[in-house]
């Protein structure tokens, strides 16, 4: 079970490491190598070492036969010496049995023949001899001609294997013939042993008996299996050494197990029964047999010199491939320890093995570029995420971390933080006028001011977007916040010269205190925008936060339903408010018309746009009021048509713009109406389009080419240069009512009115002025060449019905009559 598990376990072991599997790699390849090797030497040496068994066998027989002929030649001799000898002629002559038979025996054992014979001439049977078993009788008498022929024979007498010779007694005629049998005995096997190394083993099988060991160099129990072996069929040859087996089998030997030990074995049939019976029936035979493993001894040295060198080399490879696999992977645990501490963000160690030559110095090359860019970018990233790149202060995610910090680090202590907001007054004015190089380095100029009037250490002063600034006053509370921003407002008031421009800075300023008016960082810094909005509303030059002039928030929660009920129950209301031409033609006609959203809340009464707008441009609702507007007007086209208008405005707002379909759907509606597309004129402003300049440019360009005008609303206040606004298919710009408001008594506005004009007439545009409030402007404008006019100096936004009143009105001269007045003027 135990054994079960580990088997299965090392099934599951992969090595896991790229070292350990280079070292696999190399000892496996070597190990088969070696192994296959290995087997085929074993193998050839195997086959080699029967085939020389068999070969070996092969001389062994004849040395068996040679000792045998040596054995009968000398037996010959002394039989012949006897025959020869005086006492024993007489005997045979004397014709006396007794004697004869006596003379026999004794001569006989003398020369150790246990049997003797006497035969006449005829080659009959005269006598035995004394001792002679009688069963020799038997034996010899078929021999007789054989033995008269040859000389020798074997002979098996009463079952046992005798050598017999024959010779002629001559006294000094021949008489006869004396026959004598030697037992053959252990010696000669013994000789043949010492001669050829080999075993052999005589057998017998007695007339009617089962074949049985006479003689044996074996031990008795190797004999006794010996003969089992054989009387078994014969094993085919050994299968692992086919080609040797067939060899031997060819040879005439075969393979025997014996003790366990495969023995090639030879068998020579000594006596046959008749030619065709096997060798194994024979009544007397020879076995001679070797150990596979004697014969493989000599070669021995050579196997285990080959397994000593094979292991050699499997350790010698097995260090080979350690040394290898170190070589290649320390050094790449060592980059992955490194690029581990660069996925930690620790990039200031070099990377090592930069100096390597090889793949592993590349990598380690390319790894510590890389480190170093990374490095690089990362410094660069953070400059971007905490740094103001322009005037080198605080960014906005910088400012909110240190409130943040400063919050926490006085939440202890119950010291209040104090946060001031502020923002340029018509920056966009001047960048647009001035140009971008000038604003940025007012920006700049602005930055360096605010940071010189900082001096406690711990505040800090951050440039939050565009013109708008933050500080950070720990320690302060409203009270000398308020205080620092009034200073602060006293020094913009000085003006700043740069290059030959002076040009006089204000700023709003607002204030907001923790834990005062808010309870966390970000709350408090729009509560300090919110004073700082609220400031500039007033045109006042700092606030404090108030709460009252914060519009809950709650309020907005329910009004998308409402706004979505308002749609259904008909709760919107269209207002139109006139435009007159100041010059040309038509000067001081009634022209055009902008259509401007008010909602008849069924609780709340009137509401004015900017009570709803905002949010339905932050919900997306705003694009359903675009298209009710656009219906309301196309509906009223008729009517407009009649008061001598031929154009109405509608506005449209960020979220329309991002509509690629609205070309079509303001197509569809204007066709409804009959309302022809030259009619309608789209006022956007530009934060509208620079919110996503592309997709909105897009929407541009298919508005008119659809054939409707395009016109700028509030310009001035927005990021763009009429440079930018070039490449837009705008056919008006709508100067903001700000500056129109403002330039009766202020210079600056004026200037910036008129080079407006002139530039919006170079670029082939025409100009609307809106705001404009009385006579006095509106006479200005028409001197500045402005196209057209709007105002409450005209008409406030009216209801459709009332229109119609008002252009009457015009029409007849009433208030027309004023209004050229003004232009005359
Ligand atoms: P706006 O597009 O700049 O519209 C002109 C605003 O200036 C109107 O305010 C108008 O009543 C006001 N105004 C006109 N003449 C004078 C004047 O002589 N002096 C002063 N002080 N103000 C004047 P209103 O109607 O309250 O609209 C406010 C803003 O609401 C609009 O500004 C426009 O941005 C948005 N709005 C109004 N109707 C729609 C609408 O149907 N769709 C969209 N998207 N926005 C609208
Ligand atoms: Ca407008
Ligand atoms: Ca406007």
């Amino acid at each position: 079970m135990r054994l079960v598990r580990l088997a299965l376990q090392l099934r599951r072991w992969r090595p896991q490491r790229l070292s350990s599997r280079i070292v696999a790699l190399f000892l496996g390849l070597l190990l088969a190598v070696q192994l296959a090797s290995f087997a085929a030497v074993h193998w050839s040496i195997e086959g080699n070492a029967r085939l020389r068994l068999a070969q070996d066998l092969e001389v062994g027989e004849r040395v068996w036969a040679r000792l045998l002929a040596q054995r009968a030649h000398k037996l010959t001799l002394d039989a012949t010496l006897l025959a020869a000898d005086y006492g024993f002629r007489g005997a045979a002559a004397s014709g006396d049995i007794d004697t004869l038979r006596s003379a026999l025996a004794n001569h006989g054992a003398r020369i150790g023949a246990t049997v003797t014979a006497m035969l006449g001439p005829d080659l009959a049977l005269r006598a035995l001899g004394e001792a002679t078993d009688p069963a020799a009788l038997d034996a010899l008498r078929p021999l007789a001609p054989q033995l008269a022929e040859q000389g020798s024979a074997l002979a098996l007498v009463g079952g046992r294997p005798f050598q017999v010779v024959l010779v002629p007694v001559k006294a000094p005629l021949r008489v006869g013939y004396v026959v004598m049998g030697f037992a053959l005995d252990a010696s000669l096997l013994d000789e043949l042993r010492a001669v050829t190394g080999l075993h052999a083993t005589v057998l017998v099988r007695p007339r009617g008996a089962a074949e049985q060991a006479w003689l044996s160099t074996l031990p008795p129990a190797a004999t006794r299996e010996l003969l089992l072996g054989l009387q078994a069929p014969a094993a085919g040859p050994d299968s692992a050494a086919d080609a040797a087996g067939a060899a031997i089998a060819a040879s005439g030997s075969h393979a025997l197990s014996l003790a366990g030990s495969p023995h090639v074995v030879r068998s020579l049939v000594l006596i046959g029964a008749s030619a065709d019976t096997p060798a194994a029936a024979a009544p007397l035979r020879t076995v001679l047999l070797r150990s596979v493993a004697d014969a493989v001894a000599p070669y021995r040295p050579l196997q285990a010199t080959l397994a000593a060198l094979t292991l050699g080399g499997l350790l010698l490879a097995g260090a080979a491939g350690v040394f290898t696999a170190r070589r290649v992977t320390t050094p790449l645990r060592s980059l992955v320890r490194a690029s581990e501490q660069l996925g930690r963000g620790d990039y200031g160690v070099a990377m090592r093995h930069t100096e390597r030559h090889d793949e592993i110095g590349e990598l380690a090359r390319s790894f510590d570029l890389m480190r170093v860019s990374i490095a690089a970018h990362g410094a660069e990233i953070r400059q971007l995420a905490y740094w103001d790149r322009l005037t080198g202060l605080p960014n906005q995610a910088q400012f909110r971390d240190a409130v943040r910090q400063a919050i926490a680090a006085a939440s202890g202590s119950g010291s209040p933080v104090a946060v001031v907001m502020l923002d340029l007054d018509r920056f966009k004015h001047v960048n647009d006028v001035l140009g971008y190089a000038f604003g940025d380095r007012l920006l700049q100029g602005v930055a360096q001011r605010l940071s010189g009037h900082l001096r406690r250490p711990g505040d800090l002063v951050a440039r939050l977007s565009g013109d708008e600034f933050g500080l950070l006053l720990p320690g302060s509370d409203a009270a000398q916040a308020l205080a620092m921003a009034e200073r602060l407002s006293d020094v913009f008031e000085l003006p700043m010269t740069l290059d030959d421009h002076t040009v006089d800075l204000a700023a709003g300023f607002g204030v907001a205190c923790w834990p005062l008016h808010a309870g966390d960082a970000d709350t408090l810094i729009s509560r300090a925008e919110v004073a700082m909005y609220t400031a500039k509303r007033k045109t006042s030059a700092a606030l404090i936060y108030d709460p009252a002039s914060d519009v809950g928030s709650a309020l907005t929660l329910s009004l998308l339903s409402e706004l979505r009920r308002a749609l259904e129950n008909d709760e919107l209301r269209l207002y139109l408010q006139p435009k007159v031409a100041l010059g040309g033609a038509r000067a001081g006609r009634l022209v055009g018309a902008e259509a401007l959203v008010r909602w008849q809340h069924p609780s709340r009464g009137l509401l004015q746009p900017n009570e709803f707008i905002p949010f339905a441009e932050q919900t997306g609702f705003v694009r359903l009021l675009t298209l009710w507007m656009l219906e309301a007007s196309a509906r009223e086209w008729p009517r407009l048509r009649g008061l001598g208008i031929h154009r109405v405005s509608v506005n449209l707002s960020t979220r329309d713009l991002l509509d690629s379909e609205l070309p079509a759907k303001i197509d569809r509606i204007l066709r409804g109406h009959a309302m022809p597309t030259s009619a309608l004129c789209l006022e956007l402003t530009e934060s509208a389009i620079m919110e996503e300049p592309q997709r909105a440019e897009a929407t541009l360009n298919a508005l008119s080419q659809a054939g409707f005008k395009l016109s700028i609303d509030d310009f001035g206040t927005g990021y763009s240069s009429l440079a930018y606004l070039k490449r837009l298919p705008v056919d008006e710009l709508k100067i903001d009512k700000s500056f129109v408001l403002a330039m009766e008594h202020d210079e600056d506005d004026a200037a910036i009115v008129r080079s407006t004009i002139d530039l919006a007439h170079n670029l082939g545009l025409s100009v609307v002025a809106e705001g404009v409030e009385n006579a006095a402007v509106m006479a200005r404008l028409a001197e500045l060449d402005c196209d057209e006019a709007q105002g409450y100096h005209i008409s406030r936004p009216l209801p459709v019905a009332e229109l119609a009143a008002f252009a009457a009105r015009w029409r007849g001269g009433v208030v027309q009559a004023e209004a050229e007045t003004a232009l005359a003027n």
